[in-house]
């Protein structure tokens, strides 16, 4: 059994994330991709409440049988932690090492040395990172990059759920950005005007 976790805000979740989600399913053989939307990011305060990023990450991949969308830290009290979301899945599908995989992008791994306990997150999953901005992964430190599999091909997209939120509140068309199912749910939750 090999899972791979995808954490996010999800604030919409966008094409950017779907393409990236199947290409790491299908290159590492993943028999499923939870996307794990935050409740309070520890970094980040999100706009939208969780309860409606959820819903919209449930629109997304509603036609995919390898995604699925968690609740698991949307239900934790208090802020996430990808080191107790890790231990948790593991614990819960009964998970090795190497059947577990945290996918993360660049832009993220780069700041992995400040995260809560880098080196258990590392210890209990395999860490797949995939490019987003030029220089993140040369300017990760040396000791996590020799433990991350570090998916360099994979296609780079510079879609953003910022550049998503502006679009609708400057009237700009968010067609094509967006899966249809979401496009329709935010248009009808009057989300981000
Ligand atoms: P925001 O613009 O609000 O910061 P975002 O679009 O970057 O949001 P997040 O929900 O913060 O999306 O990101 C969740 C994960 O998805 C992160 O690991 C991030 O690197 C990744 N991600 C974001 N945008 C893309 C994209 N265009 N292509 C691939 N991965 C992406």
């Amino acid at each position: 059994m090999k899972i791979g976790l995808y954490g996010g805000t999800f604030d919409p979740v966008h094409c950017g994330h779907l393409i990236i989600a199947q290409y790491v399913r299908d290159e590492l053989s993943l028999e499923k991709i939870f996307f794990i939307p935050t409740a309070n990011p520890p970094h980040k305060q999100s706009e939208t409440p969780a309860r409606l990023r959820f819903e919209m990450l449930k629109l997304a991949v509603a036609d995919n049988p390898y995604f699925e969308v968690s609740d698991f830290e949307m239900n934790s009290a208090g802020v996430s932690y990808t080191v107790d979301t890790v231990a948790g899945f593991k614990k819960k599908f009964n998970l090795t090492r190497e059947e577990l995989f945290l996918i993360i992008g660049s832009d993220n791994f780069v700041d992995f040395a400040n995260w809560r306990e880098p080196k258990k997150i590392a210890q209990q999953c395999q860490i797949v990172v995939f490019p987003r901005a030029a220089g993140d992964w040369e300017a990760t430190p040396a000791q996590f990059r020799e433990q991350a599999i570090y998916l360099q091909s994979a296609p780079r997209l510079e879609i953003s759920s910022t550049q998503i939120r502006a679009f609708i509140k400057q009237g700009k068309a968010i067609r094509y950005l967006v899966p249809p199912a979401v496009k329709r749910f935010i248009e009808s939750q009057k989300l981000y005007c």
